[in-house]
């Protein structure tokens, strides 16, 4: 799997089904989102020295490479795969992309 750049001007692919999304569209009655954007990365666990107690160890999630993941529509929808971006994904590194008021 590779990733485009951020200067890519290749259309985004679901991350999910691979379908291709595209951004948020108008509709006749109101926007559309089509996707959900999720940026967030590959973490591993490295050991560091509590900085109040140098003998005692934490083990931390360090950020090694970041990834964005585009989920659809259709996808969001299933809760497998909702319950697999919370499970692979941190919480707070979540976000969605927010629907344009008005
Ligand atoms: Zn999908």
């Amino acid at each position: 799997m590779s990733a485009g750049g951020p200067a890519s001007r290749a259309p985004l692919r679901c991350s999910h089904c691979g379908r291709e999304v595209s951004g948020t569209t108008h509709t006749r009655a109101d926007y559309h989102v089509d996707y959900y954007a999720l940026h967030t990365g590959e973490v591993e666990p490295v050991a560091v020295h509590a900085p109040d107690d140098p003998e005692h160890t934490l083990i931390v999630l360090r950020l090694i490479r970041p990834i964005d993941v585009y989920t659809c529509v259709d996808c969001f929808a299933e809760p497998a795969v909702r319950s697999e971006r919370e499970r692979r994904f941190r919480p707070e590194l979540a976000s969605a992309t927010e629907a344009p008021a008005g």
